[in-house]
């Protein structure tokens, strides 16, 4: 299974060299403390093979705030424990073409968020996870430290505490929505599971780990099935047109994986059959994405060939 004509670890080597003179370069998150302070001259990129091998390179087991990319992860719970396609009545899987925290389409669309990667539409799939289990952000650390292998993957408080103090623009969107009759609990509550989500810690190999479910069609570490076949794929289709937001044409234009990134500079990508990566540089670009980790996913496969295209 872990066959490949690769050498992933020279090909990572190769890819950390390629992208150093980025390392540093944008901005790193400025909305809250605990991320405007981290230190932008870190790298770090992880690659897991569909046996679970782990490739890495830089600062590849060092924790940091994955923020959105654990809205793929509660998406994949939320369809799983849905069971079926009642969950898009309530989210779409459209690009938005506009920022991750816009809330200017909600009105035109009678409080339908355009995909479940911009806040808005995190915020339906989070209400959606918490009617379904009782406790949408433990099920989510949960799931995420069965899948990385690593027990200590948790919520930051702090940053959690930190979102809620920043959080208005989260709260207009929740109320906004609960406004049109799509979101179910109350908005409080709703804010504290999306915001403790927001907090995870996880390293680029518990990240890759964790994707591993996404190249695997939906099977877990332990060979159990998450998700179906076509439910994988359709995760991995959605990742693919809004997993970077106002950016996604042009990361599936340079990348050509479907990947998810977060503002703490993580980025998670998926080469469906072959193998998951993850990605952490915190200095982002105008659209929120990590300006090495989008580099360093392009040399990768532009290196490989292993792109979906
Ligand atoms: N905590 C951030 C927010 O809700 C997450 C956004 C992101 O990572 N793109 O605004």
């Amino acid at each position: 299974m872990d066959a490949t004509p690769f050498d992933y670890q020279a090909v990572l080597d190769q890819v950390a060299r390629d992208v150093a003179p980025l390392v540093g370069a944008g901005t790193p998150a400025e909305y809250i403390p605990a991320l405007a302070s981290v230190d932008p001259a870190q790298f770090g990129m992880a690659l897991v093979t569909m046996g679970g091998k782990v490739f890495g390179v830089g600062d590849w087991q060092v924790p940091f705030s994955t923020q959105s990319i654990t809205k793929v992860f509660t998406l994949a719970l939320a369809l799983s424990a849905e069971g079926g396609d009642s969950l898009w009545e309530r989210v779409g899987r459209e690009p938005s073409g506009n920022p991750f925290n816009s809330l200017v389409q909600l009105e035109y669309e009678n409080g339908i968020p355009r995909n479940p990667f911009i806040n808005a539409g995190a915020l339906v799939v989070t209400d959606r996870l918490q009617t379904l289990t009782g406790d949408a952000s433990s099920e989510l650390l949960k799931f995420l430290r069965e899948e990385s292998g690593n027990p200590d993957v948790a919520f930051d408080a702090e940053v959690a505490a930190s979102e809620h103090e920043h959080g208005d623009r989260n709260a207009a969107l929740a109320h906004f929505m609960a406004s049109y009759g799509n979101i179910d609990n109350p908005v409080p509550a709703l804010l504290d599971h999306y915001f403790w989500q927001c907090s995870i810690e996880m390293s680029c190999a518990d990240l890759a780990r964790a994707a591993r479910v996404l190249a695997r069609h939906g099977l877990r570490a332990d060979g159990s099935r998450l998700l179906t076949r076509s439910g994988a794929k359709q995760i991995n289709a959605v990742m693919l047109t809004c997993g970077t937001y106002d950016a996604a044409g042009e990361f599936a234009y340079r990348v050509g994986l479907p990947g998810k990134s977060g503002v703490g500079g993580g980025i998670v990508a998926v080469v469906p059959g072959r193998c998951a990566l993850a990605v952490w540089s915190p200095g982002l670009d105008a659209h929120g994405n990590s300006v090495a980790g989008v580099a360093a996913l392009d040399r990768f496969t532009t290196l490989t060939g292993m792109s979906v295209f």
